[in-house]
């Protein structure tokens, strides 16, 4: 990480701030930061752990997230009245939260619904996704859920009801029915640009699991073709990629997981272990910073622009306003509903 004049005098002030605030403030980091500002945080972790943090950290005054937009809407959603979030650039978003609106949502469950029957499906929402959302889950019986705990989502699910409508990731839902040996004929997908989302009503109601037409566009970038280089060239190499990946990329890597996962997965692997990782570039990178006894590569080099908006100048700028400067607020009525889906999920084992 290079550090120049201005560098140095953004951190001395930021140190400084910390300093004074002491417990009054939190600063969390998403894995997919650059180090610089995950070694400004007080703690990083994957969106799961976050909101866990936020959900129980009742000390902080002001909770500063380093993420992007719909993380500090969770944040927001479970902190407590006396607490504040912020997030450095209101405008880091996630391209995938965007591909499920409300309206096409609330749509879509209606339609679902007058085929398959009331109370019949589901709402699970993948934390990418923004608080009406999941509100409107939580007014459904639905919870959220986060790559860490998509099959215990969908137990929980398919304990109360016959069906699931997930969404905005088609990868992360096709992936979660194969992790629970959910017949692939079984899954079926809802293109709310057409009519019943592209599908016939007979087969919306012999579905098991009804996933949306949405992708992250950073995990799209890994293929079966850069697999089959790598198997070819490292015979010996492990290949580890997250979720959001596509289904025939999940297949044929050696394992698939969360980021908390991929983690684990690098540290316990042996000392020397070459490990192909498919996943945000900055993550890998400081997993290769962090195990150099290890060959850490990326399978292809995929960068999230909205996670990289967050930088020292903008953090600077948060901090020297805490509770004031790019808030993030949650209507009330929004706020309720939305965090009943939040908790659903946090109770899961
Ligand atoms: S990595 Fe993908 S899912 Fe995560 S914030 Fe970026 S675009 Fe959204």
């Amino acid at each position: 990480m290079s550090v120049n004049n201005s560098d140095n005098k953004m951190l001395a002030d930021i140190y400084e701030i910390k300093e004074r605030l002491g417990k009054r403030l939190l600063i969390l980091t998403h894995h997919y930061q650059t180090d610089q500002i995950v070694s400004l945080g007080n703690f990083a972790g994957d969106s799961f752990d976050l909101s866990q943090k936020a959900a129980f950290d009742k000390k902080a005054e002001f909770i500063i997230f380093c993420g992007v937009h719909f993380m500090a809407e969770s944040a927001a959603i479970l902190s407590a009245s006396n607490q504040s979030v912020q997030i450095p650039d209101i405008s880091a978003g996630c391209p995938m939260a965007d591909m499920a609106d409300i309206r096409s949502v609330k749509k879509a469950f209606f339609q679902l619904e007058s085929i398959a029957g009331t109370g019949t499906a589901t709402p699970i929402v993948y934390m990418n996704s923004s608080a009406l959302i999941k509100a409107f889950c939580g007014r459904n019986k639905g919870l959220v859920c986060t790559s860490s705990n998509a099959d215990k989502a969908f137990e929980y699910a398919f304990k109360r009801r016959e069906k699931i409508f997930f969404f905005p990731d088609e990868h992360l839902g096709k992936n979660t029915a194969d992790k629970l040996c959910i017949a692939s004929e079984l899954v079926i997908l809802w293109d709310c640009s057409r009519k019943l989302g592209g599908n016939k009503a007979e087969d919306i109601k012999k579905a098991k699991v009804i996933v949306w037409k949405g992708y992250c566009p950073i995990h799209l970038d890994f293929t079966t073709s850069q697999i089959l280089k790598v198997r070819q060239e490292f015979s010996d190499a492990k290949i580890v990629v997250h979720p959001e990946c596509p289904r025939e990329v999940v297949k044929i890597s050696d394992a698939a997981g969360s980021t908390a996962y991929i983690i684990d997965y690098v540290k316990n692997a042996a000392k020397n272990a070459a490990i192909f990782i498919g996943t945000e570039i900055n993550l890998i990178k400081r997993l290769a910073w962090q195990y150099p006894d290890k060959k850490i590569i990326p399978l292809y080099v995929s960068s999230c622009k909205d996670m990289f908006k967050i930088n020292l100048k903008n953090l600077i700028k948060t901090l020297k306003k805490p509770g004031e400067y790019n808030l993030v607020t949650i209507p009330d009525e929004v706020k309720k509903d939305a965090k009943k889906a939040l908790d659903r999920m946090l109770t899961l084992a």
